[in-house]
């Protein structure tokens, strides 16, 4: 997609953000011997994949997580040589590029291994696949759900060890962010149980994405998918408030006035004429609409100008959007749609919730179209 770099509206990334939200997370892993994979899956929730990476490497991140392979092929094209972990199903048929850029695969089933035991055994100089076993304790989305099939593709590794190295073993809680722990504790047990088929445990046991990092630390295994909270944002939204350390958001968005009038009123605003100005009213347009990932149902919602809500009134179009300003402005003036403007703030989680959905969500929808700007690493 074509970037915006010449209109004023971009998000801005901290990337010293990512950085502490790491150090604190290994802070309280001290003393122990668990190590940080922060994910970087879906351009890294919005953020940006490279600069994201670089942030956490140099925070001390052991490896990396992504959900495609894609993404881990991304990484090594920017010559991360970290250990990069693809967490969804990666195509038998792809396990020649698996293979070549050691990218470490997750498998939940037996039927996975026999399909890239076909092809790897007809590789001319085979090399070992780095296999992370999924199990399904209480997700329902992939991995072993059956003690018996999670032995045998233990069995099927071990018997090919010139083709397969078992490096880890994991899941994926359900409810990990929920006050009520009772079915976090069910797939917890779970686990335990399916591990402990296995005659030995793999190099990495690993359980906890950010929000059993921070309210079930004591689950930990030796590895943290860190996701969200590396981003700076609270995996509960705001049900669960209270946190180890501090989080520190890397995002935010802003844009200008790019044209400001005042209106008479009466006078209509926008698709569907559905705003309808009640006194003589100051418009202010800002560059950015629903193909930015500005959803058309934040309309409603405010955004700031020099400190103060300004409600976005009329439909929010795939371009543009017009608010209603408390008095004049001047072309040019910053508009804050997430972020700090004196001493207001608009946080993700306002968004989401007005949006109906998960921050997750709308960091993820924030369109290729809109640049991203990095403000750099301090020395530390
Ligand atoms: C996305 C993902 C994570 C990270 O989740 P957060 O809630 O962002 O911390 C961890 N593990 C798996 C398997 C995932 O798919």
């Amino acid at each position: 997609m074509t970037v915006g770099y010449l209109r004023p509206t971009r998000i801005l990334v901290d990337q010293n953000a990512i950085y502490e939200n790491i150090q604190n997370e290994l802070k309280e892993l001290e003393g122990t011997e668990t190590v940080i994979f922060p994910v970087l899956k879906a351009n890294a929730y919005g953020h940006g994949l490279l600069p994201v990476a670089q942030a956490a490497q140099a925070a001390g991140a052991a490896g990396f997580c992504v959900a495609i392979l894609d993404e881990a092929l991304a990484l090594r094209r920017a010559n991360f040589t970290v250990p990069i972990l693809v967490l969804g199903i990666t195509q038998p048929s792809e396990i020649e590029l698996v293979i070549a850029n050691q990218i470490s695969v997750t498998v939940g089933s037996l039927e996975w291994l026999q399909a890239a035991y076909q092809i790897v055994q007809r590789m001319a100089y085979p090399q070992p696949i780095h296999i992370h076993l999924s199990v399904d304790s209480g997700m329902g989305r992939i991995g072993f759900r059956d003690a018996t099939e999670l032995l045998a593709a233990y069995t099927f590794i071990k018997t090919h060890a010139k083709y397969f190295d078992l490096e880890g073993i994991f899941t994926h809680f359900a409810t990990a962010d929920d006050p009520d722990d009772t079915y976090f504790q069910e797939q917890r047990a779970r686990f335990n149980a399916m591990l402990a088929v296995l005659p030995e445990r793999p190099r990495f046991v690993h359980v906890s994405n950010s929000a059993t990092s921070l309210w079930h630390a004591a689950c930990n295994g030796n590895l943290i998918r860190m996701g969200i909270s590396m981003y700076g944002l609270n995996p509960s939204g705001n049900t669960i408030s209270k946190l180890p350390y501090p989080l520190k958001p890397a995002l935010s968005l802003e844009s200008e006035l790019v044209f400001v009038k005042k209106v008479q009123a009466g006078s209509k605003i926008g698709y569907g004429a559905s705003y309808e100005a009640v006194t003589d009213e100051w418009i202010g347009t800002i560059p950015i609409g629903y193909a930015d990932g500005w959803s058309r149902r934040m309309q409603g919602s405010t955004v700031l100008v020099n400190g103060q809500r300004c409600e976005i009134v009329g439909r929010i179009c795939m371009d543009q959007l017009m608010i209603r300003l408390p008095q004049q402005y001047p072309v040019g003036t910053k508009v804050v749609l997430v972020g700090r403007s004196g001493d207001e703030e608009i946080t993700l989680q306002e968004v989401a919730e007005y949006a109906d959905t998960i921050h997750y969500e709308i960091i993820c929808g924030l369109s290729d179209r809109l640049p991203r700007i990095y403000t750099g690493l301090d020395q530390h």
